[in-house]
């Protein structure tokens, strides 16, 4: 299979430009620069806000636009007569930057975390939290449920229920592969909570296997990521896989 070149690695290999040679190229080439420039790797569920300047959110969605627009020009479709695809471009770009993949362009949500005052050290579950994501091989949805089994130490610092859907929510929305999208939220909390033991079960449904492919109608993927305490012990795994309500009968 084709694939495109990494971006050069080594800093002499890098092409300089100057503030007004990067103002003159087209917002996502810029950021490109940018990331490059840093040695940072932006795949499609990369968070790359800390490179998005003020302003350039809005150039990048009329950069999509542009380009959906030929999308659909290429699909021969007269988006000029059609009244259903007049704005299809434009919709589509506002629903990639601002909604479906917004993950990828902001910084992750403000979570407050406390200290485990009440040395909290029992098994902890939250979930079912719905997600919706994109996978990246089709950019198809994902609709799914996350399920989060913390074992807190007084080290431990402990964040309000709603934070885990908003932290999940944020890697979510991105184009994903659900293996590697697990991992993720997994570093994230285990960065900010810090716990003994760690669990996530994500269930999904993938519609690039209902909508195209083998089109089959019951399928769903479910992986895991066991961590510290959830590796060492037996118990504590089926203490936690236990509590999970079972997947729904079709
Ligand atoms: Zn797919």
């Amino acid at each position: 299979m084709a694939r495109t070149a990494p971006p050069p690695a080594d800093p002499a290999e890098r092409i300089f430009r100057s503030e007004e040679e990067l103002a003159q190229l087209p917002a996502s080439e810029r950021i490109r620069y940018r990331l490059v420039q840093a040695d940072r790797r932006y795949h499609a569920n990369d968070n790359i806000a800390a490179f998005v300047r003020d302003g350039e959110l809005a150039e990048l969605k009329a950069e999509v636009q542009a380009k959906m627009h030929e999308v659909l020009r290429a699909l021969v479709i007269d988006t000029e007569s059609d009244h259903n695809t007049n704005e299809t471009a434009q919709r589509v770009a506002k629903m990639y930057v601002e909604e479906v993949f917004r993950g990828r362009y902001v910084p992750m949500p403000s979570v407050t975390e406390f200290p485990n005052v009440e040395r909290l050290n029992e098994l902890m579950i939250v979930g079912p939290i719905t997600v919706r994501s994109a996978c990246s091989h089709h950019m198809c949805p994902i609709f799914g449920r996350v399920w989060i089994g913390i074992l807190p130490n007084e080290h431990s610092n402990l964040i309000g229920l709603s934070k885990y859907a908003r932290i999940a929510d944020w890697i979510m929305s991105r184009p994903q592969i659900q293996e590697e999208a697990v991992t993720m939220l997994a570093n994230e909390l285990q960065e900010r909570v810090r716990p003994d033991g760690l669990a996530i079960v994500m269930e999904a449904d993938h519609f690039c296997m209902h909508w195209r492919g083998v089109k089959d109608t019951d399928s769903a993927m479910v992986n895991s990521v066991m961590r510290g305490a959830f590796l060492k012990d037996a118990n504590l795994r089926r203490e936690f896989l236990s509590l999970l309500p079972r997947k729904q009968a079709a």
